[in-house]
């Protein structure tokens, strides 16, 4: 096992929670899918409720089933299936679950049929992101179908929402054209007498720069591990605090000439003599491969660029001809004093989105 270490900061994601729900009027749903985006699903689900989250989301049904198996009493919404989900489970589980297709309402129909609780339903609406939900278009048939499954009393639809294309983009002409669908899509289920308890459609990047649009519920992900998706214009990352770090450890330096190729194929040669340090990380623990010759690390609060390619299991940086650094001394991936998440997104070409859940899938992490 290569020294690599994650390390999640559970008081930080109880504070972000904390600090969004300062921000808005509206309950606040966490969306801790993909293991809480790498940050350990019921840890960052735990953290997320001390720090007033009302709601939990993820995308998959057994993160919801884990959820509850381990303990999570409160509401649970998970939207992310096709029509042979396991709705018994859910629904026994008191899990809210989301509907976009009328196979995946008449199989929720026919668990409730059959004895299960009545389901609470939440109607996903596609308002322009093509990915899950109902247009427009296909909403009054689904409606009709719900209004009779209703007054049988086989099911309950408490929720109806959509997601944002652009909502990182902040004032991208798309956002305001899915709101008009969206309270398009609240007036067709008002008019079918639909009493709805919560109306959602904000992810982070709309709870943190549209307060009009957060309706009765908000669902930020990213922003409750301390990454915005937008800059503050404040300066002040929103009050966010990063809860993820990683480090690993120099295991060996030695001392080469000039002209020392370093790595696979050579892509890094020293110019003058200088020492090597060889760092326990590298793409079976999360480092990805692209960062080679790009991505910086911290050593002893000073940055080195990766030399050369990232191997499987190890990586090198050149320490220079002077340095101090030795063998046991800790490496900053990622964390206070070293580079971010978003700063490997950057070298990498991709989002910190990414580069936090391949870090924390990798292994398993410490929490403090
Ligand atoms: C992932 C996701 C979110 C959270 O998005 P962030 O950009 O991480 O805030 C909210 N809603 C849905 C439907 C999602 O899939």
């Amino acid at each position: 096992m290569s020294r690599l270490t994650v390390k999640i900061d559970t008081d930080a994601i109880t504070s972000n929670v904390a600090t969004l729900v300062g921000r808005t009027t509206a309950a606040v749903m966490a969306v801790v899918k993909a293991d809480g985006y790498g940050h350990g699903l019921v840890e960052a689900g735990r953290a997320a409720r001390a720090g007033g989250a009302t709601w939990l989301g993820v995308a998959q049904p057994h993160e919801a089933l884990e959820l509850r198996a381990l303990g999570d009493e409160g509401r649970i919404l998970t939207w992310l299936y096709g029509p042979d989900f396991p709705a018994r489970e859910l629904i026994e589980a008191g899990v809210d679950v989301s509907v976009s297709s009328a196979e995946v309402l008449g199989e929720i129909v026919a668990v409730s049929r059959d004895g299960a609780p009545c389901p609470r339903v939440h109607i996903a609406v596609d308002t322009g992101l093509g990915r899950e939900g109902v247009t427009l278009a296909e909403l009054p048939g689904l409606l009709e179908l719900v209004k009779a499954a209703q007054r049988e009393g086989l099911v309950r639809v408490v929720g109806m929402w959509s997601h944002l294309a652009w909502a990182d983009a902040p004032g991208h002409p798309t956002i305001d054209l899915q709101a008009r669908v969206f309270r398009q899509a609240l007036v067709i289920a008002q008019q079918a007498s639909i009493a709805l308890e919560v109306r959602h459609l904000a992810n982070s990047a709309c709870t943190l720069t549209r307060p009009d649009l957060h309706f009765d519920l908000v669902r930020p992900g990213i922003a409750i591990y301390g990454l915005p998706p937008v800059e503050d214009p404040e300066g002040k990352n929103f009050g966010l605090k990063p809860a993820m770090s990683v480090t690993s450890e120099i295991i060996l330096v030695k001392d080469v000439p000039a002209g020392q190729g370093v790595s696979y194929g050579h892509e890094y040669v020293t110019v003058h003599p200088t020492t090597l340090g060889l760092v326990s990380a590298g793409y079976a623990d999360g480092v990805f491969r692209a960062a080679g010759s790009v991505a910086e690390v911290s050593v002893r609060g000073r940055r080195y660029r990766i030399a050369g390619r990232v191997c499987m299991d190890q990586f090198v940086i050149d320490l220079g001809p002077a340095t101090t650094v030795c063998v046991g001394d800790e490496v900053t991936l990622i964390g206070p004093g070293g580079p971010s998440a978003q700063d490997w997104a950057t070298a990498v070409g991709t989002i910190d989105y990414e580069i936090v859940c391949r870090f924390g899938g990798s292994r398993p992490k410490t929490f403090s």
